[in-house]
């Protein structure tokens, strides 16, 4: 679904995202809750790894909805869109989730795709954790969630990320370089929003 994007609104700009818990880890601490700890549990646990290995969405629904937003609001303005964060789009109550409940740790950015036309897709980044490296670049950046607003930012070069994506929970490690196109100073752009950070 298409939402809005916030626009300088500092009280959801400003919140620190969370880490998207994956379904297997939700559905073995509800069950923790639910049963005393024991052999038996610790066995059905195990069998419940063995079945997520292969599960096809590996995360809650609400952060599955989540991306899929992220991903229509950003093809509706496709042309003026190099990635979006969970922040500037989130409205807790939208995905039946608690006043107040701060964002998932999810961006979607544009990724090199030659399987279609445009070469290029959105691809979901969930959970990043980012080192930038080599040395800094100056560049012009603006934001979708405060338009009109330019400034010069300086950022790492290249950047180290581990991500998950929307398929799986095991940990991606990526080095992007800036000579392969914008997506490091991309990378580093939507983590600050998802630090609570903006231009
Ligand atoms: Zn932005």
């Amino acid at each position: 679904m298409i939402r809005d994007i916030h626009t300088n609104n500092e009280a959801v700009l400003s919140q620190r995202a969370v880490s998207c818990v994956p379904l297997l880890i939700a559905k073995k601490e509800e069950k923790k809750k639910k049963q005393p700890s024991g052999l038996t549990d610790a066995i059905e646990s195990e069998k419940v790894v063995e079945e997520q290995e292969h599960i096809e969405n590996p995360w809650l629904p609400y952060v599955l909805e989540l991306i899929q937003d992220l991903k229509d609001t950003a093809e509706n303005i496709a042309e003026n869109c190099l990635g979006l964060a969970s922040n500037q789009i989130w409205v807790a109550e939208n995905y039946d989730q608690d006043p107040g409940t701060p964002p998932p740790a999810v961006f979607i950015m544009r990724w090199p795709d030659a399987t279609v036309l445009r070469r290029w897709d959105w691809k979901a980044i969930i959970n990043p954790l980012v080192k930038p490296t080599g040395k800094t670049l100056k560049k012009e950046e603006s934001c979708l969630s405060f338009p009109g607003k330019v400034v010069k930012k300086s950022r790492g070069k290249n950047v180290f990320m581990n991500y998950q994506t929307e398929d799986s929970y095991q940990i991606t490690p990526i080095h992007l370089r800036e000579m392969q196109g914008p997506y490091s100073h991309i990378v580093q752009h939507e983590v600050d929003h998802l630090m609570g950070k903006h231009v």
